[in-house]
């Protein structure tokens, strides 16, 4: 029989794979595909329709509805540029802490999460027990929804999702959503001593970035809905973190790129708030092309994450809550998978070891203590599950 493998040991061969966003995960996916069937378990992929990249899910235990589902992305960040002490994909233990992308952020969850899917095979629970990972989370989410689409039909219903982010182990019931689209504002060239008669895709970019301005003081001006007072900010929030244009100070620039994003509470409707920036951006166009018709707005949605709504007597909630004993209140301004699964009729919680202040960083860590309640967590719901 195929030895099973120690957390440790499960954390130290995933964060071996460089699975940054931007290159395949195809050799992690083998990996734990050929691990689980070792130990006797199917898997099942879905792949990304372009890139050599899979989501990878399983079940163990009864063929029924209402598993839990263990929840966690394959993908981390780049370190290009980062000053590391150590060798960032090899685990390295120092201080009473384990060293290494993804450590935290979050294959030492997707490690707990696949230690438990073994052991809850050998256990024979009576409830069952499901692994979904998925790819390309890191650049916005993008790869749950296919993927939990995929798995319908595939295995049985799932019940409570679990998606194990870094959050020190509380269970975090509501997150923020959010929406980014790229900006392409195409104006007209002239020298810019004859201004009137080009259409600078710089200042009328600068009218269309006026609208985060414009929505930031007026959403934080007005009173904050009970459900929105939990998030800090308690407000949706427009940003800009990036623009690029123009050629010559004396050009009338005939380009100008920018991200505008929102963060939005839940309860906010996300499709209106889409609404309301594209409404603004029209009304600028309208007064490009009045000048030059062939000037325009070309917008392109980058990115579309659901908020994480806290649940009335959430199931999620309450396993997280029955195994960790945490009883506080916890929403957090990032957004997750979690919202994902809730929008496809699943109960989610997030709840994972480590802290996402590590996360993305530098010599980025999970401390042993932090790793080590995970395991307990993990320990606990396989015990819950037999
Ligand atoms: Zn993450």
């Amino acid at each position: 029989m195929t030895r099973r493998m120690t957390p440790l040991e499960l954390m130290t061969k995933l964060i071996s794979f460089p699975t940054v966003s931007r290159d395949t995960n195809l050799p992690l996916v083998d990996w734990v595909e050929g691990y689980l069937n070792d130990h006797g378990i199917s898997a099942h992929r879905y792949y990304h329709p372009e890139e050599p990249k899979a989501a990878l899910y399983a079940h163990v235990g009864p063929e029924v509805e209402g598993a839990i589902v263990l929840s966690g992305h394959t993908d981390v960040v780049p370190v290009d540029g980062q000053p590391w002490d150590t060798d960032p994909f090899v685990v390295t233990e120092k201080d009473g802490k384990y060293f290494g992308r993804g450590t935290c952020d979050m294959k030492g969850f997707d490690a707990l999460a696949l230690w438990a899917l073994v052991e809850a095979h050998y256990a024979r629970v009576k409830t069952p027990l499901q692994l979904a990972l998925s790819f390309d989370e890191e650049i916005g989410c993008l790869g749950a929804p296919p993927m939990i689409k995929a798995m319908q039909g595939v295995v049985p219903k799932g019940g409570p999702v679990i998606v194990g982010e870094p959050s020190m182990m509380k269970a975090v019931t509501g997150h923020k959503g959010g929406q980014g689209f790229d900006t392409h504002v195409v104006g007209f060239e002239v020298h810019s001593s004859l201004l009137p008669q080009g259409v600078s895709a710089i200042l009328e970019g600068a009218k269309i970035i006026d609208f985060a301005n414009q929505r930031n003081a007026e959403n934080m001006a007005a009173e904050p809905s009970t459900l929105a007072a939990m998030f800090d900010p308690p407000f949706t929030t427009w940003h800009v973190g990036q623009v690029h244009g123009g050629t010559a100070h004396n050009i009338t620039a005939k380009d100008c790129h920018f991200a505008m994003d929102f963060r939005a509470v839940p309860g906010d409707d996300l499709v209106a708030l889409k609404e309301g920036y594209l409404a603004h951006v029209a009304e600028i166009e309208k007064g490009m092309k009045a000048i030059h018709p062939e000037t325009r707005v070309e917008i392109e949605t980058r990115f579309d994450v659901p908020p994480l709504k806290p649940e009335e007597d959430g199931e999620a909630e309450g396993l997280a809550r029955a195994i960790t004993g945490d009883n506080g209140t916890h929403v957090v301004s990032y957004g997750t998978e979690a919202g994902q699964f809730q929008a496809a009729g699943y109960s989610a919680v997030v709840c994972g070891p480590g802290d996402i202040a590590q996360a993305h960083q530098p010599n980025e860590f999970i401390t042993v203590a932090q790793f080590e309640a995970g395991h307990a967590f993990m320990r606990d719901l396989v015990a819950r599950l037999a």
